[in-house]
């Protein structure tokens, strides 16, 4: 496995964020933790780019106004794709929350 940027218009996948919006792209990252027996894990974290919550984004606002990818736009495309990578970073892990999900488990609430 290896990581890599994938533009999606019209692929039409739900995001998992909101559940309604549009992913446009997905960045795939490689990553490697440490599991509980100390062995490292190597996977793949995403950063997705949906029309909804991205909203603000100037990729998300080119899909807006164009519908899909238009070839003679590929340098002003290329572009706003570099922008997005460079300020792509792929979700932390809330700890708190994890925290209260396994409470939560152990107490027998889920
Ligand atoms: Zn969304």
């Amino acid at each position: 496995m290896s990581g890599g940027a994938e533009a999606l218009p019209g692929a039409a996948p739900a995001c998992p964020r909101c559940r309604t919006g549009e992913i446009l792209a997905v960045l795939r990252l490689p990553r490697t933790w440490t599991n509980a027996s100390g062995r490292p894990v190597r996977g793949l974290a995403e950063v997705l780019l949906c029309a909804r919550c991205d909203a603000g984004d100037p990729l998300v606002t080119y899909f807006a106004v164009h519908g899909t990818a238009r070839p003679e736009h590929a340098a002003l495309l290329s572009r706003l794709l570099r922008e997005w990578l460079s300020r792509a970073h792929p979700p932390t892990p809330d700890e708190d929350a994890l925290r209260a999900e396994a409470d939560a488990w152990r107490r027998g609430d889920l």
